[in-house]
C-alpha cells in the first residue's frame, strides 16, 4: 500500500503543478486504484478533485474529456456513444466491474501509458491530442513515444468526425487484463490500425492500414493487412499469453476489426 506524508487539495492547477515541481516524492492523485497497488511514498499528494475536470464537454469540433473524467462516465456519455460507434465506451465496458470504473480517471490512464490499455489504443484510431499543462497539446501518438515527465494531463480534445470505428479484444476471463487488444478506424484520411496489449504500448500499423486505402478492401487485402501488421509491430510474451499466442491472435482480432468497420 502506498503513504501520503501531506495531502493537498489543489484549488487552481497552477498550484497543483507547481506542488508537484517542489518534491520528487510529490504525485498526482487519481482515482488511486493504481496507486494502491504500489508501496509509493508520496511527499505531497495533490488532489485534482476541485479542477472541474470530470466533465466531458461536446463541442462545435471536439469533444473534451477532462482528466478526472471516470471510465463509467465515458461509457456511458451520449456523445461519446454516438461518435465513432462507439469505439470508447467500448474500449472500457470490460475493465472489472461498474464499480472500478467508477474510481478510475481518463487523465491517470492515459498519462500512464500502460501498455495493457483498453482505453489508449481505442483513441489511438481517432483524431486525439492530449493537453498538458505545462508541454500542451499534442498528438496522442507523439504523446505515446515521448512521454512528458512531471507533467499534468489536464484533458484529452477528440476531434469530431464521421470516422467508422471498432474495438476488439482478447482476455483469458473476463476481469483480467487484455492479452491483446485492437482498434482499427476508418475516416476521410484513411484507415487505422492499432494494437495494444503486445504487451508493450499500443502502437500504430502504418504500413498495413495503407493497403487498405485503396478503394473497399477484398478478402486478400484484408489478409495481406493483417500479415503485414503482425509483421511491422512486435510482439512479447509474459504470463497471460506467448508472443506466438499473441501474433494469432493479432491476425484474428484486427480482420475481425476490419471486417466490423465495412
Ligand atoms: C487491479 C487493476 C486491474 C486493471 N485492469 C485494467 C484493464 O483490464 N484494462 C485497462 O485498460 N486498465 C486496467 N487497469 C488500469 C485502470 O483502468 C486505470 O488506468 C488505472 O487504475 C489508473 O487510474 P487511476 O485513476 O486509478 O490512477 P492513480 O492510481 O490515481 O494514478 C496512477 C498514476 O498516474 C498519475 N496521475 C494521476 N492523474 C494524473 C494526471 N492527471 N496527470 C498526470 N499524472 C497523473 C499518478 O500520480 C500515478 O502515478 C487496472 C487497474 C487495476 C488497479
Amino acid at each position: 500500500m502506498f503513504t501520503i506524508k501531506n495531502y493537498v487539495m489543489a484549488n487552481t492547477i497552477e498550484d497543483a503543478y507547481r506542488l508537484l515541481q517542489e518534491g520528487k516524492s510529490n504525485a498526482i492523485l487519481g482515482g488511486c486504484a493504481f496507486l494502491k497497488l504500489g508501496a509509493k511514498r508520496i511527499g505531497t499528494a495533490i488532489d485534482l478533485s476541485k479542477l472541474n475536470l470530470d466533465q466531458i464537454n461536446e463541442t462545435e469540433d471536439t469533444i473534451e474529456i477532462g482528466a478526472m473524467t471516470s471510465f463509467r462516465a465515458v461509457e456511458t456519455n451520449e456523445a461519446l456513444n454516438k461518435y465513432f460507434n462507439g469505439v470508447l465506451p467500448r474500449s472500457v465496458a470490460s475493465i472489472i466491474g461498474i464499480q472500478f470504473r467508477s474510481a478510475v480517471t481518463v487523465g491517470a490512464s492515459v498519462y500512464s501509458r500502460y501498455g495493457f490499455s483498453d482505453f489508449i489504443t481505442a483513441l489511438l484510431v481517432l483524431d486525439t491530442e492530449v493537453e498538458l499543462f505545462k508541454s500542451g497539446r499534442i498528438p496522442l501518438d507523439q504523446f505515446l513515444q515521448d512521454g512528458a515527465p512531471r507533467d499534468i494531463l489536464t484533458k484529452l480534445v477528440i476531434k469530431k468526425s464521421d470516422i467508422k470505428a471498432s474495438y476488439q479484444m482478447m482476455r483469458n476471463s473476463a476481469v483480467d487484463y487484455p492479452i491483446l487488444n485492437v482498434a482499427i478506424s476508418k475516416g476521410a484520411a484513411g484507415w487505422k490500425i492499432a494494437v495494444g496489449a503486445r504487451p508493450q504500448r499500443a502502437a500504430l500499423a502504418m504500413k498495413a492500414a495503407k493497403l487498405l486505402d485503396s478503394g473497399e478492401p477484398k478478402d486478400a487485402d484484408i489478409e495481406a493487412a493483417v500479415n503485414t501488421a503482425v509483421e511491422e509491430l512486435t510482439f512479447g510474451s509474459n504470463s497471460r499469453g506467448s508472443k506466438v499466442y499473441r501474433e494469432a491472435i493479432a491476425k484474428g482480432l484486427i480482420a475481425r476489426g476490419i471486417r466490423e468497420v465495412l
